[in-house]
């Protein structure tokens, strides 16, 4: 999973937004509002469209899924689900893309904790890599074990659990792919000069976000890892700042 940067919205589709909110907040009480048929029935308007081109934009090249990070996010995906949240429906920070295996396995659930905060990762309003654990032999995404806590994260296990991230054999083969090729990349600037577009290199080579878990996470225990830090202590301050 990839931490994910919200980009502003034209003001012109802020409004849009906040038009089509008003909208649903007047007629929510009435029995025949359905949520879902409002949504489709605004799905193809011009500020929906600018909404998800921006989304898009913000996923980065490839379009990916916000959730998976492997297959293309193919529709705009609420994180608080319309029903019953439909006050979030339209709120631009509620709005994430998602692929559709992702979006049919998290359907309508969305698991809360005692307090009632979302017991789902959120990729634009947190760093997936404080919940998640990569394993590099399956690919698999697991929780991750907190020594704050003694325990594995809550938030990383429901978020594992609702999208299936522990038994995707196609994803897990996708973030093996990263890793491996994430791995050579920072092995081999071991025997040669750093070359000065290493960042724009690193990035051009992370499909799944997984920088993330080799700086911040238990992949800087890896050994071309550490060497690399050794090696190259600014580049690695400077590799920080940009990916985590
Ligand atoms: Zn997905």
């Amino acid at each position: 999973m990839r931490r994910i940067e919200r980009a502003a919205l034209a003001q012109e589709t802020c409004n849009g937004l906040l038009m089509l909110q008003d909208a649903v907040d007047a007629q929510r009480g009435q029995a025949a509002f359905d949520p879902v048929d409002h949504w489709k029935g605004k799905r193809t308007s011009l500020h929906i469209l600018a909404v998800y081109a921006t989304l898009k934009r913000m996923a980065g090249p490839r379009e990916r899924c916000m959730y998976c990070v492997d297959s293309q996010g193919s529709d705009i995906e609420h994180f608080w689900p319309k029903s019953p949240h439909f006050d979030r429906m339209y709120q631009w920070e509620n709005l994430l893309i998602a692929c559709t295996q992702c979006g049919r396995f998290k359907g309508h659930q969305f698991p809360r904790a005692e307090d009632g905060a979302p017991l789902l990762i959120d990729p634009s309003a947190e760093d997936p890599w404080q919940f998640l654990e990569f394993d590099p032999v399956t690919g698999n995404l697991n929780a991750r074990y907190l020594l704050t806590t003694e325990a594995y994260s809550p938030k990383g296990e429901t978020t594992v659990r609702v999208l299936h991230l522990d038994r995707r054999e196609g994803v897990a083969a996708g973030y093996l792919k990263t890793y491996r090729r994430l791995s050579q990349v920072f092995a081999g600037w071991l025997n040669q000069p750093l070359p000065r577009n290493y960042i724009e290199q690193l990035r051009e080579a992370d499909d799944h976000g997984l920088l993330g878990w080799f700086l911040n996470g238990s992949g800087q225990n890896e050994s071309s890892l550490s060497r690399f830090r050794k090696r190259y202590p600014d580049a690695w301050a400077e590799c920080q700042q940009s990916f985590c």
